[in-house]
C-alpha cells in the first residue's frame, strides 16, 4: 500500500522541475498591460502594399510564331530586298544575293551591315550552311554576326557562324561562340541543309567621358532555343591575334561576315530587332 503515496510524490516533484525550467511559465506571470510597453507593434501589412500599377508595360503583339516578328520590331530582312543594309566597306549598297526569299553571302564585295545604328537590342536571325559545304575548321560555312560593327572590315564583337555540327575547331571559335572569347555552353548546331536560328540579348558596353570603360558588354544567346552565352561578359572587341580590348563608341551598326575562306557561301533569312533602352 505504500507504492502509490510513493508514486503520487515522485509525480508532484517532477511537475514542480518541470515548471521551474520552463520560461515559458515565468513570462505567464508578466501582466498584459507590461508585454503591449515593451514590444513594439508590428505594422500591418496588406497584399496591396507590394502590388504596383504603372508604368503599363507597352502592348505588343506577338509574331504568328515564336520566330516571326513581334509588333514593335525593326525587320532587317523579310525576303524580299536588302534595302536596310549597306556594304560595310564604304557604306554603298549592299551587293550579297537575294533569291527565293533568301539572302546568300557575296564572298567577292565582302561584310555588309545595317544602315541603322543600335545600342542595346533584341536579335533574331536564321542562317544555313549549304548541303553540299566542303573544307575544314573554320574554313567551313565561315561567317559571322558582329553585334556591334565598329569599323570597316571585321571590326567590332563577333558572334560566330560556321558549320559545327560534327567539324572540331578551337572550341571558343565554333558556332555561338563569341569569338576567341565565350565558348558557348553546349553544341546545339543542326547539320547542313537545314536553318539555325540565333536569339540574342546584347547589352552594349559604356565608356566614360575619357573613353575609358565603364561598363562591359554582355551578350545572351539562344542557338536552335538553346542557351549558349547566359549574359557573359566580353572582354572588348573580337580580334584575331591578341587579347580583346574596348575601344570607345556609341550606336553601330549590325554586321554580317563575307569570310575569305573558300568554302560555299551561307545564307540567312528572318532577321529582325527589338530596340532596348
Ligand atoms: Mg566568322
Amino acid at each position: 500500500m505504500t507504492m502509490p503515496i510513493r508514486f503520487s510524490t515522485f509525480l508532484a516533484f517532477t511537475t514542480l522541475l518541470a515548471a521551474g525550467a520552463n520560461p515559458s511559465a515565468h513570462q505567464q506571470a508578466t501582466p498584459a498591460s507590461m508585454e503591449r510597453q515593451t514590444v513594439p507593434a508590428a505594422p500591418v501589412e496588406k497584399p496591396q502594399d507590394t502590388e504596383v500599377w504603372e508604368p503599363v508595360p507597352t502592348v505588343v503583339t506577338p509574331g504568328a510564331n515564336n520566330t516571326a516578328p513581334p509588333s514593335d520590331a525593326i525587320v532587317l530582312f523579310d525576303g524580299k530586298n536588302v534595302d536596310e543594309w549597306a556594304s560595310a566597306r564604304d557604306k554603298s549598297p549592299a551587293k550579297w544575293i537575294v533569291a527565293e526569299g533568301v539572302l546568300t553571302v557575296n564572298k567577292t564585295v565582302g561584310n555588309i551591315e545595317t544602315k541603322r545604328t543600335f545600342r542595346n537590342y533584341q536579335l533574331h536571325i536564321e542562317w544555313k550552311i549549304p548541303e553540299n559545304i566542303t573544307g575544314t575548321g573554320q574554313a567551313r560555312g565561315n561567317s559571322g554576326v558582329f553585334l556591334s560593327s565598329t569599323g570597316p572590315g571585321d571590326a567590332g564583337y563577333e558572334l560566330q557562324v560556321l558549320d559545327s555540327y560534327n567539324n572540331p575547331t578551337y572550341v571558343n571559335g565554333q558556332a555561338g561562340s563569341i569569338y576567341k572569347q565565350g565558348i558557348p555552353l553546349v553544341n546545339p548546331n543542326r547539320k547542313p541543309g537545314e536553318w539555325q536560328t540565333y536569339d540574342v540579348v546584347w547589352t552594349a558596353p559604356i565608356f566614360k567621358a575619357d573613353a575609358s570603360l565603364n561598363t562591359p558588354a554582355y551578350v545572351t544567346v539562344f542557338f536552335n532555343g538553346v542557351l549558349v552565352q547566359n549574359h557573359f561578359e566580353l572582354k572588348g572587341e573580337t580580334r584575331y591575334i591578341g587579347q580583346p580590348f574596348y575601344k570607345k563608341y556609341d550606336r553601330a551598326p549590325i554586321k554580317l561576315q563575307a569570310h575569305g575562306d573558300p568554302s560555299e557561301p551561307i545564307s540567312f533569312r528572318n532577321i529582325w530587332v527589338r530596340e532596348l533602352n
